[in-house]
């Protein structure tokens, strides 16, 4: 397994353009002129020094989201008009791709050629999708008892403070500005402080295709600055955030004590992939190995529970080493790499502490289990195998490249299984069995569930939590534009009408 860290003829850094806040359509200093470092995970070293927002900023920000929301033209132009602008931004994002997919791996330890996958699918793809749908938003006629008519109008929810996570830093930035664009919001978007400079790139690229200033805002900072003045801000309509359970009851709550705005939270998830006995093995270990090791496991859908049916088991089990033998953890711009650096140190440390725990548990480590290398934060591909369910690595998002891998007997056991967490973000099923499909389909309790395939995500499949993992409307698909937008029902009476 595993070739090490960074190769230095390979190693790329693109120039770092833009480094501080973007208000109202320009790049500006962060009022108290404080700093902070991003950090290159293949490295550790510092990238670039970025401003660093605080609720004067996020004031700064909302103050003219709430101009442009109120008195600007975007809400008010007809969608085709956004969809124009929409679709030259998405153009820009594909010519400037190289040079932004470049920046989501010097951040996020994203491998380069996934990045660059993301620019024509999870960027470009989300702002055409819904570019497409702006001008096709409309309400309903209603059919009212007594002399009176009636309709709804579907209006933009008004200013809008997304708050994104690290793992995925341009997908998560276009998932959520995407289809607010669309609906006519106004916004203000805080990145990850781990992730910062795709967001600032494209927040650039948002101005030359012609967003108007104030539509859009990039405020980059901490959390429990940043982060939290947009959660308690009471000039913000929304928050629609994505990170973890911890952080999502914060901003719940911080929503709550101000001015009641809507939320919407997409958060962790801990998903199972069930294989039956009647499964193609190659195929079930292909979809468990890469359902559970893209992205080096930093994705929140991961299949990080993997239910196997004891036939089956230990030849699966072979397969999986065999697997993480050939799977190379190394540079993430060279081709050959499957595997790049986990996102920071703190997310590295506390992936190295699980496994401890896990063996700890009394887990059997399969493979991997170990740091590699003596810079940057890179982890083996590691399994588990005889984990007992109410162990914390069955348990607990570890969001990082570390399986869990049990063994079932029946169905009833599988759906029990499956069910056996707080979370409800995905699932997968691998089998042959059409019956077994539709009933594990229909008894899981999670927001998307793959049948014999895993991580399918597409722009129009809805995509969101049920349990723990989330609630208040879903990203992507249309259902994410109508999340953006409130209905209101007009009613009016009916005067010498020939019928009802
Ligand atoms: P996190 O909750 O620590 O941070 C997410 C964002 O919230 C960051 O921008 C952070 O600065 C901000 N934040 C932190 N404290 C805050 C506060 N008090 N108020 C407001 N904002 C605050 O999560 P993370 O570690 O960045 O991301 C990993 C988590 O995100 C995992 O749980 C993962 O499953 C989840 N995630 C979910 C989805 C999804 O679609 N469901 C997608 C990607 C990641």
């Amino acid at each position: 397994m595993a070739t090490n860290g960074v190769s230095d003829s390979l190693f790329k850094m693109p120039t770092i353009k833009f480094t501080k806040l973007f208000i109202n359509g320009q790049f500006v200093d962060s009022i108290s002129g404080k700093t902070f470092e991003t950090i290159d995970p293949r490295t550790g070293e510092v990238i670039a020094k970025i401003s660093e927002g605080t609720k004067e900023d996020v004031d700064a920000a909302v103050a003219v989201a709430r101009d442009a929301f109120d008195n600007g033209p975007w809400p008010r132009m007809p969608g085709l008009e956004r969809a124009k602008i929409m679709a030259k931004w998405a153009d820009l994002i594909e010519e400037n791709g190289d040079e932004l997919a470049a920046l989501d791996t010097i951040d996020a330890g994203l491998l380069y050629q996934f990045s660059k996958f993301g620019i024509p699918t999870g960027a470009a793809g989300s702002l055409r999708f819904y570019a497409g749908a702006a001008d096709k938003i409309h309400g309903e006629v209603l059919k009212c008892s007594g002399e009176f008519h009636a309709y709804t109008l579907m209006e933009p929810i008004g200013v809008v403070g997304h708050i994104i996570p690290w793992n995925v830093p341009l997908a998560a930035f276009f998932t959520k500005v995407a289809p607010s664009m669309a609906a006519g919001c106004t916004m203000v978007l805080k990145p990850a402080e781990q992730t910062p400079l795709s967001a600032l790139f494209a927040a650039h690229l948002a101005k030359l295709a012609g967003v108007p200033d104030g539509v859009l805002n990039v405020v980059p900072g901490f959390g429990p600055t940043a982060g939290a003045a947009i959660s308690s801000h009471m000039d913000i309509d929304m928050v629609s955030f994505t990170g973890s359970v911890e952080t999502g009851r914060e901003v719940m709550h911080a929503a709550a004590s101000s001015n009641l705005k809507a939320v919407s939270l997409e958060l962790g998830g801990k998903s199972p992939l069930i294989i039956f006995d009647d499964a193609d093995l190659d195929k079930a270990a292909d979809l468990a190995f890469f359902g559970m090791f893209m992205n080096k496991g930093e994705v929140c859908i991961a299949g990080s529970r993997v239910y196997v049916q004891e036939r089956i088991y230990d030849e699966l089990e072979k397969k999986l080493v065999e697997k993480a033998k050939a799977w190379i953890v190394g540079d993430p711009f060279d081709p050959k790499t499957h595997q790049g650096p986990q996102a920071d140190k703190k997310q590295f440390d506390k992936i190295l502490w699980y496994i401890e725990h896990g063996m700890k548990e009394g887990a059997t480590l399969l493979t991997g289990g170990k740091s590699i290398g003596t810079k940057g934060y890179f982890i083996e591909p590691t399994i588990f195998t005889n984990v007992k369910e109410d162990m914390r690595i069955a348990q607990d998002e570890i969001f990082g490249p570390v399986m869990a891998l049990m063994k079932f007997k029946t169905i009833e056991e599988a759906i029990k299984s499956a069910n056996n967490t707080r979370y409800g973000l995905a699932a997968g099923i691998v089998t042959k069995n059409i019956d077994t499909a539709n009933t594990m389909s229909r008894s899981i309790r999670a927001g998307t569930i793959w049948i014999n395939c895993y991580f399918v995500i597409g722009g129009d499949i809805p995509f969101g939590g049920f349990k723990m993992s989330g609630f208040g409307g879903k990203d992507l698909g249309l259902d994410a534009l109508y999340k953006y937008m409130q209905l209101k029902s007009v009613v009016t009476p009916i005067y010498n009408s020939p019928w009802l």
